[in-house]
């Protein structure tokens, strides 16, 4: 379908055996349910003179707009801990790269658009909740300033898909700097070699980390971004209590966008072992381990790329060694940034590692809310401790920590009225809270009513100023609401 948009797929021209050429399936009755016109304009897709019916055939994989040229990619994957050799887009279809007004390239594809090559055993489908949930979580990482990708919009399939009942279907498209994961390289490790995987860090250097391509050793730099981009990620996740929820190496794209909103879940009270996701029982990838399966994914990547690496520098080993060893310190420095900006402090002190540190100690088991707490923060100088300290469950367990920030702020060069709004433009008020979120789906499946899920997304999408009319969405959950539990599902 002629629609004007700019497609430029370089994966399918230089590529070739990287992926399977596929092709969209018509679905029933393909409805609009949501439709990312900011994010539209910002990849230049012309849409103002396209019915809603003609986005919907399109966002739906019904019919092929003008230049895509469709491809499921071919990736592998440790899963928990255990490597898949085979895993691949299985209910994912790329459509094709979009070229913005920019010149920036951006991955457009469908997730939910039907079997693939890949999809083994699924049926390649995505029920409407966790379409809607991408959408809207992915839509909140993007307004909280964290490299993620986008989504563009939901389309319902008018189609039912079993899981353990039937939902109705839905089509989510989604937007990428990529979708080239740890689990490509590996994919191309295993299968192919050597030769595949330099051809793929070639590519991935052009695309994403073209400074690497002027380094002595290229694909040690490659790898340097790489690790970096993980590093950078994941401490933002911390500062905002982000909990990814299923970070195997298929779900960690190279670019350092957080990709995969499966089991996702913001935590409520601060806990560094919380767990949502209903298949992670051990664990693994709890809140508080989330840096050190960043690591332990690097490791893998390094792993991946061992024989390209040596092949350019015989010394490649130990400095791959060495940097995965810098890690830890890579992300303290990224995480202390964070927490500088979220206590209002422009100045470095020795002290302040600890000074976060002893926080987290004063906030486990209180019950704090950690949103609600670092937003209201901001006001404890001007409005005394009584705004913090009621969050607590013993309200005094805050006073020795509030005495010493306060110690602290009085040392710090920011005035009051420039600590309150730096501290008001990096603590959000409004985020995807577990309670909302389902409350928003529960609305949109079994009433097809989605004016709560829009509602919510227009906080999200805003979080950081207040507003008297979403007072509800800056409440910790009601207690009746209970424990969480996420599910990887599609
Ligand atoms: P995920 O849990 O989303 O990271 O997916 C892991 C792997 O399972 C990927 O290869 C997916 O393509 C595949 N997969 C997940 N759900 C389905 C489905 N409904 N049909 C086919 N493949 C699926
Ligand atoms: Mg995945
Ligand atoms: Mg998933």
């Amino acid at each position: 379908m002629q629609t004007g948009w700019h497609f430029d797929n370089s994966y399918v021209r230089d590529l070739e055996g990287f992926y399977a050429p596929w092709q969209v399936e018509p679905t029933a009755a393909p409805e609009l349910l949501q439709f990312n016109s900011a994010l539209a304009d910002r990849l230049g897709l012309s849409h103002e003179n396209i019915s809603d019916s003609a986005l919907a055939q399109i966002l739906g994989g019904s019919v092929l707009p003008k230049g895509a040229e469709p491809i499921a990619l071919a990736y592998a994957g440790h899963q928990f801990g255990h490597y898949n050799p085979q895993l691949g887009d299985g209910r994912a279809l790329l459509l094709g790269e979009l070229i913005a007004p920019d010149g920036a390239r951006f991955d457009l594809q469908l997730k939910g658009s039907g079997r693939t090559p890949f999809s083994r055993n699924g049926d390649g489908r995505s029920a409407i909740g966790p379409a809607l949930r991408e959408y809207l979580v992915s839509e909140a990482m993007a307004a909280l300033g964290v490299p993620t990708t986008r989504a563009l919009s939901v389309v319902a399939t008018g189609e039912r898909v079993q899981r353990e009942r039937a939902h109705p279907g839905a089509v989510l498209a989604r937007v990428a700097a990529s979708h080239i994961r740890i689990g490509t390289f590996q994919f191309f490790a295993t299968h192919f070699g050597p030769d595949h995987v330099r051809q793929l860090a070639d590519y991935t250097i052009e695309r994403h980390y073209p400074a690497a391509a002027n380094a002595d050793h290229r694909y040690f730099a490659l790898f340097e971004a790489a690790l970096n981009a993980q590093v950078a990620l994941v401490a933002k996740w911390t500062n905002l209590g982000f909990v990814h929820g299923v970070m195997n190496t298929d779900n960690v794209a190279i670019s350092g966008e957080t990709i995969d909103y499966g089991p996702c879940a913001f935590i409520d009270s601060y806990a560094p072992d919380a767990v949502f996701s209903s298949i992670d029982r051990q664990g693994r990838y709890a809140f508080g381990n989330q840096p050190f399966i960043a690591r332990w994914n690097m490791a893998q990547l390094a792993r991946a790329m061992l024989p390209v690496l040596v092949d350019e520098d015989p010394d490649a080993v130990d400095k791959v060694n060495a940097l995965i060893g810098t890690f830890p310190e890579r992300y303290i420095a990224a995480w202390l940034d964070g927490m500088r900006a979220k206590l209002g402090l422009a100045s470095v002190e020795e002290g302040d590692a600890d000074l976060a540190s002893r926080l987290f100690k004063t906030m486990e088991g209180q019950n704090v809310d950690f949103t609600l707490f670092f937003h209201q923060l901001a006001r404890v100088p001007d409005e005394g401790a009584a705004v913090v300290s009621r969050l607590f469950s013993d309200p005094q367990a805050a006073d020795p920590w509030l005495d010493e920030w306060l110690a602290r702020i009085d040392r710090d060069p920011l005035s009051a009225a420039d600590r309150r709004a730096a501290m008001n433009a990096v603590n959000p008020l409004y985020i995807p809270r577990n309670h909302m979120v389902e409350h928003a789906l529960d609305a949109a499946e079994e009433d097809s009513d989605l004016a709560p899920f829009e509602r919510l997304l227009d906080a999200v999408r805003n979080p950081y100023a207040e507003r008297p009319d979403l007072s509800d969405y800056a409440q910790p959950a009601p207690p009746e609401f209970g424990k969480y539990v996420t599910f990887c599902g599609t």
